[in-house]
């Protein structure tokens, strides 16, 4: 059943960084992912704390909204049927360490907190966080 969906995916600045970003754009669109928008952008730190409110209880939320805007990060809009999983799947797990082989962050992730991407956990998510980079 084909179910189109959108979904947001950061590239986030570990892998902008070191200019992972075309190569990680690829791997999505080989993967059948549309591009829809995107942008190449640094935030504000007050805005990545918006941006991960749901984590302010976290004991890493500070480093976490410090990591996000020290430096370009490359946010986009995929598409595609079932994209809000799709995307899951094909980042890996959260901790680099954990992430099955072929998937972004195992490839390309330091570590649990710098694992270059993002990508909303639910399709609830997914308007929410489209909306808070793409509002226009
Ligand atoms: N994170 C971290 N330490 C942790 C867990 C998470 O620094 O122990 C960071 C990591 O960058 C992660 C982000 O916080 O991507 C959001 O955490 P979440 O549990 O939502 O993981 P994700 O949905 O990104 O896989
Ligand atoms: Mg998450």
């Amino acid at each position: 059943m084909s179910n189109i969906e959108q979904t947001l995916s950061i590239i986030k600045p570990d892998a902008v960084e070191r200019n992972l970003d075309i190569e990680i754009k690829e791997i999505f669109k080989n993967n059948g992912f549309l591009i829809l928008k995107e942008k190449k952008i640094q935030i504000e730190k007050s805005e990545a704390e918006k941006f991960y409110k749901v984590h302010e209880i976290k004991p890493f939320y500070k480093d976490l909204c410090a990591y996000l805007s020290s430096g370009p990060i490359v946010v986009m809009v995929l598409e595609k049927a079932n994209a809000v999983i799709a995307n899951r799947e094909l980042m890996g797990s959260t901790d680099p360490k954990d992430a099955k082989e072929g998937t972004i962050r195992k490839k390309y992730g330091i570590s649990i907190d710098k694992n270059s991407v993002h990508g909303s956990d639910s399709l609830d998510n997914a308007i929410i966080e489209i909306d808070f980079f793409f509002k226009d």
